[in-house]
């Protein structure tokens, strides 16, 4: 389905709400990897392709316990890298539209760089994989997650041709152990939930009270190789029989009602920002 740009700012003008899902195509325009495929993976992490682990492998707790310098090595380098690099402008407009035009707005991503959180959605959010910038203990002592920047060790040193870590990895401030970032990885039986039922409740309550009434939906750079934000975005959808539109270079392939805007996050919110 085409789209109109102008039928498009009505849309956000009119809304009673707005609530974005965005998945790792609304990073790439940030400069940041997608880890899409397994090429796309190995030539962001050469020393991971030496190794022959994929991403699906190196995404897996286990490491922490049987090689932390090489864990610590992999999302200490995606923590730097996600620590240094600004969102794109893209983030910035969005917020912008929130403001300008008093528009209640909630988050749901499965990006882990808090790169919304950088950019103005502390509370209105829901991060469905967690966050690299919380962490917790890997005893599962009873510490609640904290932010990675209440630590001090909040940069970290990594060798580029082994990928591990030669800075001091955080520990636990109450029982010492190692910590691992708060994110949900593959076969996680031990990933702290907490703060993402919190989140959860936040949303439930948020769509209750902005949703029944006028909701868009803006699902941006969620894609079908991990769909939770799609399937989140289309179930929502379907539930408050609202407007939604999709913007996505690739998978672009939409439900008859849903306005898909076949290009790129940054290019799209843009194009849009021009038409206002
Ligand atoms: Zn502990």
């Amino acid at each position: 389905m085409s789209y109109e740009l102008c039928k498009i700012t009505e849309l956000i003008h009119n809304c009673s709400g707005l609530l974005v899902g965005a998945g790792a195509g609304m990073g790439v325009d940030s400069g940041l990897p997608d880890f899409r495929g397994k090429d796309g993976f190995w030539r962001a992490y050469p020393p991971l392709s030496k190794l022959g682990i994929s991403f699906e492998e190196m995404a897996n707790p286990r490491w922490f316990s049987e090689n932390p310098e090489l864990a610590w090595g992999f999302y200490g380098h995606r923590y730097n890298l996600y620590q240094s690099t600004n969102p794109h402008v893209g983030y910035r407009i969005l917020n912008n539209w929130v403001k300008k035009f008093k528009i209640p707005s909630f988050v749901f991503t499965s990006n882990v760089d808090g790169h919304f959180v950088k950019s103005g959605w502390d509370q209105e959010i829901l991060e469905c994989h967690g966050s690299l910038m919380r962490l917790q203990c890997l005893k599962n002592c009873g510490q609640p997650v904290w932010n990675s920047n209440d630590t001090k060790d909040h940069t970290f040193e990594i060798c580029s041709d082994t990928l591990t870590c030669l800075s001091p990895m955080p520990k636990c401030p109450r029982c010492e152990s190692l910590t691992r970032p708060n994110i949900l990885m593959f076969s996680d039986f031990y990933w702290d939930c907490r703060i993402h039922s919190i989140q959860e409740k936040q949303l439930d309550q948020w769509l209750q009270k902005h949703g029944t009434e006028n909701l868009l939906i803006m699902e941006i750079g969620a894609g079908l190789h991990v769909p939770t934000v799609r399937f989140f975005c289309e179930s929502t959808w379907k539930e408050f029989n609202c407007n939604m539109i999709r913007v996505n270079p690739r998978d672009s392939q939409s439900p008859t009602g849903v306005i898909s805007m076949p290009i790129g996050a940054l290019e799209a919110i843009s194009k849009i920002e021009e038409a206002m």
